[in-house]
């Protein structure tokens, strides 16, 4: 990327902030997604920047429930575009499912430049531009408008990035709700059914490939993966991963010499 040495040790993490502000630029991105961006490029930082154990375990799961539903959609906000527009593209390709455009700061302008990046990606079917008519129950305008042919009749909903009284109100409409989130505590990753705790940009293509791989089995394995899943294991499981990799770094010492080695 322009500017940046590949060098610096926090390289990527310069890249992706890079490839936000480039999409604050465009419209694509508002300023509070920056924010967010921030809060959970911390959380990040904790899991040791890597897809860990939990995040696997889930992604699998959220194949599974994506394979096996009959009205799969793929949520798609301002920094999910800015980030992981691609494979997310992919993603509802491989499942024959609408991409649905979904934003909390919702501007008519804003989602036709998100439909268009998308459509620029090959997508085929994006719902939730012009035909937002239909509404989440218990949401405020807009901030709840859906298309009816999409998030409103959804039986499984794929969103990252989400809001937790969002999230909570399509858990509330009886939906299957996969949420990616970098933070365990937020109420988006305590509200949905499967909740994939990595960064958007290793997620969304290890569910890709996960979706490519587990498209051939059949349906009872989809369904005992799902049976046999627990998210609440899950979730505890990030938050003790968290913790005992403090705990150890704290032991080992983590302050650096700079005149070492
Ligand atoms: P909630 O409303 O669910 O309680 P919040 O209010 O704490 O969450 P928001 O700003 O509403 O946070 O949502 C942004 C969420 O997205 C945060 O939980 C943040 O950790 C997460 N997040 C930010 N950047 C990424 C990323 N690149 N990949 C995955 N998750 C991310
Ligand atoms: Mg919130």
């Amino acid at each position: 990327s322009k500017g940046i040495p590949r060098s610096h040790p926090r390289y990527w993490s310069l890249v992706l902030r890079e490839q936000l502000v480039e999409a604050w630029r465009h419209g694509i991105v508002v300023p509070e997604g920056l924010i967010a961006h921030g809060r959970g490029e911390c959380f990040d930082y904790l899991i040791g920047e890597e897809t860990q154990w939990f995040a696997r375990e889930a992604v699998r799961a959220a194949a599974a429930a994506l394979l096996l539903a009959q009205h799969p959609v793929v949520s798609v906000n301002g920094n999910a575009a800015a980030l992981a527009a691609e494979g997310l593209v992919r993603l509802a390709e491989l499942l024959d499912a609408p991409l649905e455009v979904n934003l909390f700061y919702r501007t008519e302008e804003r989602a036709r430049r998100i439909e268009k990046l998308l459509r620029s990606l090959g997508a085929r079917r994006v719902l939730g531009v012009e035909d937002a008519t239909a509404r989440i129950p218990g949401l405020p305008h807009p901030r709840g408008k859906v298309s009816p042919e999409g998030i409103l009749r959804a039986d499984v909903v794929l969103v990252a990035l989400e809001d937790g009284d969002r999230t909570e109100a399509l858990r509330r409409m009886g939906k299957t709700v996969i949420a990616i989130d970098l933070n365990p505590l937020s109420r988006t990753a305590r509200m949905a059914s499967i909740t994939i705790v990595d960064n958007i940009v290793r997620a969304v293509p290890l569910l890709v490939e996960t979706v490519r791989e587990l498209k051939t089995r059949p349906r009872g394995e989809l369904e005992e993966i799902l049976r046999n899943y627990d998210n609440d294991r899950v979730l505890a499981g990030a938050l003790r991963f968290i913790s005992e990799r403090l705990e150890r770094l704290a032991r080992e010492g983590v302050a650096m010499d700079p005149l070492a080695a």
